[in-house]
Parts: structure tokens; C-alpha cells; sequence
């Protein structure tokens, strides 16, 4: 068999020197900056490690991440610093939102430090930027006191079943599902508000787990949500027939725990909210909500606002993106902040991604399989 080597550095970053960039006619940060589909950014994922302690299969594979895998070594990691300095320029072109990622999140060393410098920064608006944070909940229980002290408002915890031998299963790692549910309760101890749980549905492999995992969690405040099995990165294998759409994880809730549709919350959000009826067919706030995202059958490209941030400052303005943009060589090649401003004006003013709406308009071999970005390197 052909071996397979993944490069865990991306060669395919757009290089970007100080002097090298035109800036004359790109805008000064103004609150709004609009792609060429008039798509304004509005949310930044920052992936803050390549490494995770877990090994799913549809994220990183173990027959792909093993020992012998080359993670970054610590200096090609962006500093906190570096960091915290480009979410502030985001901030001024109007980003509200930030996510922090990885890999597992968790995993960076002192990250609430971070999390404190983040929270620090104001929008264009004067306010605190919502600041989450999407983890396994394998150290969430030891860290959601810290990081709700540092300023964190929210958080997200990824996982697929409740049934521990299958939990066991799809993290490859042997882990027990406790220690996640324990992290959970420590987050909402915490007082971390709208904590959600993201299952990532695979057909055949967890998806007599989505009823299982609703009444687990309807009436406790925690926001489920069900997410179609995606094509990310090129090591996972997807298969159009492994993916569960939406609609029939909606089907299979409504034949036991009737569901109303309700309005989005804002633009470019990327669930669809389903309330829990009460007696009377309405919605029931305490018995909570659900949420699909539906990103293989039902594309949200449309409003997509987001960019994203890799460990090491490449900037991916797509998940499915085949080529990011070098910011770390622009802050230590000595660009001032006008500089990257306008550099970011200049990136995201070009911005015509909208791969899941094309997705099924792709040629197999077209697609750009071979070429993704891996989720673990850009978070999801
Ligand atoms: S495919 Fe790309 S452009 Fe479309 S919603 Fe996903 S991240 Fe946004």
C-alpha cells in the first residue's frame, strides 16, 4: 500500500511581507469589511494547538496522527501576544465573535492567560467580544473555573454518544464519557452560560444515539446539536452514504419529543433552532432547544461570516479551504498595525468561498479532496 504522509506544516500559504503589499486604495479598518459575495466578517475561529488527546476518526485518525507524527514545534505556534494583537485588528474590521480551537484548546499551556488578554479587547461597538471555545471536555472539568475567572462567556463540548463503550470507541483513545459529562457540570458549576453540545452525526456508527442523547439533555439548560458528517480535511474518509441529513434527525426527535421550528438569533448563524413543545404545541423554554447543522444538504454559505486562524498564522477564510494566508511572516516581518489591517481588508475583500454550495456541483476529483485543510488544524 502507497503510503500516505500528511504535512502537518501547510506549504500552500499565500506569502505576504510587509513591503510586498499594495496597500494603497484597501480601507483603514471601518467596523465593516464585505467579501465580493457582500458577506461582512463578523467571526474568527483561532486554533491554538495541532494536537489533541483524542483520535476520532472523521478528525484525526490514528492511523494518520501516530507517534511518528511531527506536531509544530512551540516557536511556529503563534505567541499569546501575536495573537491577542491580530484579534484586535479583526475586532476593528468588525469581527464580534471569537472561538478559540484546535486541536484540543485545552492542551495549550496556560491558555486562561490567553483568554484574559482576549477578553480584554473591545468590538467596534465598545463591547467585550463573545468569546467561546470548543472542546473534547477532557480537562474541562480541572479548567472551567480558571477560564470563566479570565473572561470566558460560553463554551462548546464535542460529543458524539452517551454510551460509553461507543464514546470509548469513536475517540479511539479509550477515554471515558464521565469525565466529559463531569467537565460539562463543571463548566455550568462554573456559571459558564448557553453551554452546547455538538454530536457529530455518522450513519451506522452513532446515530441510535440521537434520541438517547436529546432526552439527556432536554430540560437542563444545555443546547444540543446535531451536526451532518462532513467531508474536512483529506484523512477521513468520508462517505456521502455515512452522512444523516438534518431533516431525518429532525423526523426521528419529532416521533417521540414534538419540536417547533424558531428564528435564528443572528446572521450567519450556522444551526437551525428547534424549541421543545409543551402541552400546548408551543415552545416550552425550560424544556430548552435543539439545533441541526446541516452543512452537506443544506448549504449556509450564503451568510458565512467566518475566518479562521490556524496555530501558526495562516488564515483560512474557508473550512474546506486548500490555501491560507501567511499573517505570522507580516507580524514578524515588523508590519506595523496599518499594514495588517489592510492586509486583512485586501484578504477578505477577495473572498468568494462557498464550497458547500458547490459541493455537489464538483467533480469528484475536482473538489480539492487531497488538498484540504485538516479540521484539526483549523477547527471546526
Ligand atoms: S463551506 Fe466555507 S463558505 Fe460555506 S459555510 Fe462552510 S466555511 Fe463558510
Amino acid at each position: 500500500m502507497a503510503e500516505r504522509v500528511i504535512p502537518i506544516v501547510d506549504q500552500r500559504a499565500a506569502v505576504l511581507a510587509p513591503d510586498s503589499l499594495a496597500l494603497a486604495g484597501l480601507p483603514a479598518a471601518s467596523g465593516t469589511l464585505l467579501d465580493t459575495r457582500g458577506r461582512p466578517l463578523r467571526d474568527l475561529r483561532i486554533s491554538v494547538t495541532d494536537r489533541c488527546n483524542f483520535r476520532c476518526s472523521y478528525c484525526m485518525p490514528k492511523e494518520v496522527f501516530d507517534k511518528h507524527y511531527r506536531y509544530l514545534p512551540h516557536g511556529d505556534l503563534l505567541s499569546f501576544e501575536e495573537i491577542t494583537r491580530l484579534a484586535r485588528l479583526f475586532l476593528a474590521h468588525g469581527v464580534r465573535k471569537i472561538r478559540l480551537t484546535g486541536g484540543e484548546p485545552l492542551l495549550r499551556k496556560d491558555l486562561e492567560r490567553l483568554v484574559a488578554q482576549l477578553s480584554a479587547l473591545r468590538t467596534v461597538e465598545g463591547r467585550a467580544p463573545d468569546l467561546t471555545l470548543t472542546t473534547n471536555g477532557s480537562l474541562l472539568a480541572r479548567k472551567a473555573r480558571a477560564l470563566k475567572d479570565a473572561g470566558l462567556s460560553r463554551v462548546t463540548v464535542s460529543l458524539d454518544s452517551l454510551q460509553d463503550e461507543v464514546f470509548r470507541r469513536m475517540n479511539d483513545m479509550d477515554f471515558p464519557v464521565g469525565e466529559v459529562l463531569a467537565g460539562i457540570e463543571a463548566a455550568r458549576a462554573a456559571g459558564l452560560a448557553h453551554i452546547k453540545v455538538n454530536m457529530v452525526v455518522k450513519r451506522g456508527t452513532n446515530d441510535h444515539e440521537i434520541l438517547p442523547m436529546a432526552r439527556h439533555f432536554r430540560g437542563t439548560g444545555i443546547t444540543l446539536r446535531f451536526i451532518e458528517y462532513m467531508d474536512v480535511g483529506a484523512t477521513n474518509g468520508w462517505r456521502m452514504d455515512e452522512v444523516l441529513p438534518s431533516a431525518q434527525v429532525i423526523e426521528r426527535l419529532q416521533a417521540e419529543l414534538p419540536l417547533v421550528p424558531l428564528a435564528a438569533t443572528s446572521p450567519g448563524e450556522t444551526a437551525r433552532r428547534w424549541g421543545y413543545a409543551g402541552p400546548d404545541g408551543r415552545h416550552d423554554p425550560a424544556l430548552g432547544e435543539v439545533g441541526v447543522i446541516s452543512s452537506v444538504t443544506q448549504a449556509f454559505c450564503g451568510d458565512c461570516n467566518r475566518a479562521r486562524l490556524s496555530m501558526e498564522g495562516r488564515l483560512y477564510l474557508c473550512l474546506f479551504a486548500t490555501q491560507g494566508w501567511d499573517l505570522r511572516s507580516l507580524l514578524r516581518g515588523g508590519a506595523g498595525d496599518a499594514q495588517v489591517e489592510a492586509a486583512l481588508a485586501g484578504i477578505w475583500g477577495q473572498r468568494s468561498d462557498r464550497y458547500s454550495e458547490l459541493r455537489a456541483s464538483l467533480p469528484a476529483d475536482t473538489g480539492g479532496a487531497a488538498r484540504r485543510i485538516e479540521m484539526s488544524y483549523i477547527g471546526g
